[in-house]
């Protein structure tokens, strides 16, 4: 089993909208990590206007490239079509990419909330062109509904998309769903959740690989508290990884997204790459 962590110093040194500077100590907090056998450190590139125009407007990128958050926007959308295409190509097993400004929030012509560009769209796009995998599903966990994810997706029933948020929808011929999530919920409820809405749909979609919007928002005491600890998030990454090794050879992409919590992020990641490396789960905070 190989993972891939998707990085780039540019990452650590900013104020990036909604998010702020959680990955100030990285990549030196998951250093451990980065040292673990078949664990590759690849440093994200931008992707390219020519692929991210089949996915957003001529405008809308020449809005987005007006922007001080540009830079970030483009290697966190780069970083996402690499990892996609080297899993697909049998490169690496899994990924973890960091992201600081794209993400589910960006519709085609339109976007907010910290994230100016698709990142799942492009990355799904130059994989079908380059390598011909064609079935894709997304898990947003993320505390907040993913319009932009479902605006990009709607009519593409190839996409499965659960979006844990705040209604109950099921569209798009049962691949476009939204679960609400509670806001006072505990990890066990919610990973219930997770199995029952995402997990076993997954089982029946059969996608060539898995992606995860995966936020922390959701954390006790962030912006979009929904009542769960820190504990919960390497749990989950777990949980979607014995998905993925049933359902698509394990190929399994986490995509950073929302969470402003410098101790939460640091507590998680790390973790979230044993898990993916398969070393197990250790959430003993002071070890
Ligand atoms: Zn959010
Ligand atoms: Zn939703």
């Amino acid at each position: 089993m190989t993972t891939g962590v998707f990085w780039n110093d540019v990452y650590n040194g900013k104020e990036w909208d909604i998010i702020g500077n959680k990955f100030q100590n990285f990549p030196g907090a998951m250093s451990r990590q980065l040292k673990l056998p078949r664990v590759r450190l690849y440093t994200s590139e931008k992707v390219s206007e020519e692929l991210l125009l089949k996915i957003h407007t001529r405008r809308f990128l020449d809005d987005l490239k007006r922007q001080w958050y540009c830079e970030g926007v483009m290697l966190s959308a780069g970083g996402a079509v690499a990892a996609t295409e080297k899993i697909l190509s049998g490169e690496i097993d899994n990924a973890l990419v960091f992201d600081v400004g794209a993400g589910h929030h960006a519709e085609r012509d339109s976007a907010w909330g910290g994230t100016y560009a698709s990142a799942a769209g492009p990355a799904f796009y130059n994989a079908r062109q380059k390598l011909g995998h064609k079935r894709f599903a997304i898990i947003d966990t993320d505390s907040h509904h993913g319009n932009g994810t479902r605006d990009i997706f709607r009519n593409d029933d190839d996409v499965l998309h659960v979006c844990f948020c705040s209604t109950n929808i099921i569209e798009g011929n049962g691949t476009k769903i939204c679960v609400d999530a509670g806001w006072r919920t505990t990890d066990d409820e919610y990973m219930d959740k997770v199995r029952r809405e995402f997990i076993a749909r997954a089982r029946d979609f059969k996608p060539d690989m898995l992606l995860h919007k995966f936020g922390h928002d959701t954390c006790q005491g962030d912006y979009g508290d929904r009542g769960l600890t820190p504990e919960f998030f390497p749990r989950l990454a777990q949980e979607i990884k014995h998905c993925a090794d049933a359902v698509c050879h394990g190929r399994y992409l986490v995509l950073t997204h929302g969470g402003d919590r410098r101790d939460v992020a640091e507590f998680i990641f790390p973790r979230i790459i044993e898990v993916l490396r398969g070393v197990g789960l250790d959430l003993n905070p002071n070890r």
